[in-house]
């Protein structure tokens, strides 16, 4: 199928021309004529399926049939919300793609950054807005947002917006649009919590699902290297040494992990950086660009940072801590091989994540291949239930000295700046 027996109008065509999309992928050829018949939707896809266009591009196309003969200032005929900044950053690019040879006006607002220029546009009017629930619901408060005259309502990842605690945030939001709506609805994940979530917002909904729950992409090679704690850093130097490997998306759990594992490839002369929720916007910007023009080989995120991250040629996806939640897993490698490109993902297990993945197994209901040309395996076992105790007693400790001292710098700092 090509995108022009879809009904589509002319310049939404020539836009995509320009994108150079021939062929609308499953999710799209399946949902665009539903949308543009006015259905809600219940989807059910990861990124890297092409979901942005197939919600976008009926947006659109509604807006600027409905708008042809309208004057005077827009209103807010579509509400996009999504999780984080950077995936809504980068819905807005695709629209501004989209429509650039419409009249729509659109723009995007999202949180840790101030609010001056997003009011700025606001006032200016627009007919789609993407936002993050807390700065949008922050402007509404202050009045710079109407959301009654919203006709389309979309939310997407929905489960990623659960799992960063938003849930009020969005029951507060529901309270806000108008009843009489479209809705759509979009989650890489279909369970319990997200169903009833849905049968809040969903009337009569279609639905769609371009992969079976919980499934993994099929364009992507999952491989496994079972290793020790104290040998992963090794074993990812020597993973680092194939030439093919030239742009990396490296996955920790926590943000000092992060920051230590970037340090580390750098000392070795590998460039790295990091992106994680302490750093500033424009840091994450800057960094997400030097990875995309490839002058930085790793890029090391945690989990919520990395969940916008869309590049079209990304190959390899590395889990160097596994995830304890498995649909984390399944989200983390739909980063690679995206809108059908081959992918690649490689996960380091160290003894006390081999239960992580077993649960991933049983949840993509597959088994990942283990590598054994490995030169670092795993010889140590899983920590006993009372040696974790006491690792965890350990580790506490630790902490706490490291406050202490730093606490002790800080005032002594502080004493000799007032001598
Ligand atoms: P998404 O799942 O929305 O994050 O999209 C994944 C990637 O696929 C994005 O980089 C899009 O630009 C790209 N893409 C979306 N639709 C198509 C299409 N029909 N043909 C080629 N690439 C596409």
């Amino acid at each position: 199928m090509k995108f022009d027996e879809l009904n589509l109008i002319e310049p939404i065509l020539k836009a995509l021309e320009d994108k150079k999309y021939i062929n609308p992928t499953p999710i799209q050829e399946e949902a665009i004529p539903l949308i543009l018949k006015k259905n809600d939707i219940l989807g059910c896809a990861q990124t890297g399926t092409g979901k942005t266009a197939a919600f976008a591009i009926p947006t659109i196309q509604h807006i600027v049939q409905s708008e042809e003969n309208q004057r005077g200032k827009p209103v807010v005929k579509s509400l996009i919300v999504t999780p984080t900044r950077e995936l809504a950053i980068q819905i807005d690019d695709n629209i501004r793609a989209y429509s650039k040879y419409t009249k729509l006006r659109h723009t995007v607002i999202f949180g840790g950054v101030k609010q001056g220029a997003q009011v700025d546009k606001l006032r200016r009017g627009v007919h789609i807005l993407v936002a993050t629930p807390g700065r949008l619901l922050d402007l509404i408060g202050q009045g710079f947002i109407s959301l009654k005259s919203v006709e389309v309502f979309i939310l997407d990842e929905a489960d990623r917006m659960l799992d960063m605690g938003f849930i009020h945030d969005i029951k507060k939001l529901l309270k806000l649009l108008p009843t009489n709506r479209q809705s759509l609805f979009f989650s890489a994940t279909m369970p319990k919590n997200i169903v009833e979530l849905s049968r809040k917002i969903l009337r009569n909904p279609k639905k769609i699902e371009v992969s079976p729950v919980s499934s993994t992409a099929e364009t992507i090679q999952q491989y496994l290297y079972y290793t020790n704690r104290t040998t992963k850093r090794d074993l990812l130097l020597h993973l680092l040494k194939d030439p093919e490997m030239d742009q990396v998306l490296l996955f920790a759990r926590t943000k000092r992990g992060a920051d230590r594992v970037a340090k580390n490839l750098k000392s070795r002369n590998i460039n790295a950086g990091a992106i994680h929720g302490d750093k500033s916007q424009n840091q994450r910007q800057k960094t997400l660009k030097q990875f995309k023009a490839k002058s930085i080989r790793v890029l090391v995120a945690t989990d919520i940072a990395a969940r916008g991250i869309d590049i079209d040629t990304l190959r390899y996806v590395v889990n160097y801590e596994i995830p304890n939640l498995p649909e984390t897993y399944v989200h983390r490698i739909g980063r690679a091989g995206r809108a059908g490109k081959e992918g690649i993902s490689i996960s380091l297990c160290e003894p006390e994540e081999n239960a992580y993945i077993r649960d991933i197994q049983k949840l993509i209901n597959k088994k990942i291949t283990v590598v054994e040309d490995n030169p670092y395996p795993q010889t140590d076992k899983p920590m006993t239930e009372k040696e974790k105790k006491e690792w965890n007693k350990e580790k506490q400790r630790r902490k706490q000295e490291f406050f202490a001292n730093r606490n002790k710098n800080k005032n002594k700092s502080n004493n000799n700046r007032r001598r």
